[in-house]
């Protein structure tokens, strides 16, 4: 199952997305079926849990249940206005960690023992098709990250790696779009990761059920068209199980939490020489599976 978060006359709808593109709009037809209040993004159904995918594919079935072309509509981000800050975790790729090395100057290191976490508030999610800003008093070296994120569907604290992938919704893509010069200048990492508009997210959510517990994906970044990152998702230091049991710990996650985690070699600061991100810039941030998700950059 495909989910799609969409924007209608009176605000978020949640989509189920077929083979032909065609989005059935669940938020209309839920009343027919359920007396609970219909979902209206990817968060709400992720709370509903199993009940909510029954009534799911309940609607589904039903012949006349009102489809709209997946091209014709506005899309949101899968979850427009997070309840929590994203989650993230850093250099979780070794590719990625020796080129910021190299980049920096700085001699190999041991790869780290425990994910490093930060996070980007809600104000940063923006949705594929948003532009995101150029930010030009803030930074001057703005930069990209793709990455694969997931979607909490269970709440659990001090989850243990074996019921790690038991508390995942689904998986969508995420553009953790970084201010470098900020992320350096301020000794902890969010304000460089956290400005306004600086996460992209989606197009779609794929349900766990479909990529499986252990994505193997092709992830992939083009700017203006040309590929600046391809690697693979099995590429990670921490995999998704390491990554929730981790942060999980002393830490309860809700459903609707999304976690983005780490991006592969290929950013632009790491380039020889450098090249930062400038307005009309079209970011094309790609995973096999789910779909692409595209941002150009504006002027502020
Ligand atoms: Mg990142």
């Amino acid at each position: 199952m495909k989910f799609v978060t969409f924007s209608m006359t009176d605000g978020a709808h949640l989509g189920l997305v077929d083979a032909d593109h065609q989005v059935i709009d669940l938020t209309a037809a839920w009343p027919a079926v359920s007396a609970a209040s219909a979902p209206r993004d990817v968060a709400d159904l992720a709370v509903l849990g199993t009940e909510g995918l029954a009534i799911t594919a309940e609607i589904a079935k039903v012949a006349n249940a009102r489809r709209l072309d997946l091209a014709s509509l506005t899309l949101l981000a899968p979850v427009p206005r997070p309840a929590r800050n994203v989650f993230c975790v850093g250099r979780n790729y070794k590719d990625h960690i020796d080129e910021g090395l190299r980049a920096q100057g700085l001699a190999p290191k041991p790869l780290p023992e425990a994910p490093e976490f930060f996070t980007k508030s809600p104000a940063a999610v923006v949705a594929h098709g948003d532009t995101v800003p150029v930010h030009a008093k803030a930074t001057k070296r703005l930069d990209y990250e793709v990455e694969l994120a997931v979607i909490i569907g269970r709440r659990g604290i001090d989850i243990p790696r074996a019921e790690a992938m038991d508390h995942v919704f689904g998986y969508t893509i995420a553009n953790d779009v970084t201010g470098r010069d900020l992320q350096r200048r301020h000794g902890q990492w969010f304000k460089g990761k956290s400005l306004d508009r600086s996460c992209p997210l989606g197009p779609v959510v794929v349900h766990r059920s479909v990529i499986g517990d252990t994505p193997d994906l092709a992830i992939r970044m083009r700017i203006n068209g040309e590929l600046r990152q391809d690697s693979r998702t099995s590429r990670m230091i921490f995999d998704i199980p390491a990554i929730i049991e981790q942060l999980s710990l002393g830490m309860a996650l809700e459903p609707g939490d999304i976690i983005a985690t780490g991006t592969p070699s290929g950013v632009g600061y790491a380039m020889e020489p450098p090249r930062a991100l400038g307005v009309g810039d079209r970011m094309e941030a790609e995973i096999e599976g789910i779909g692409t998700l595209a941002n150009v950059i504006a002027a502020d």
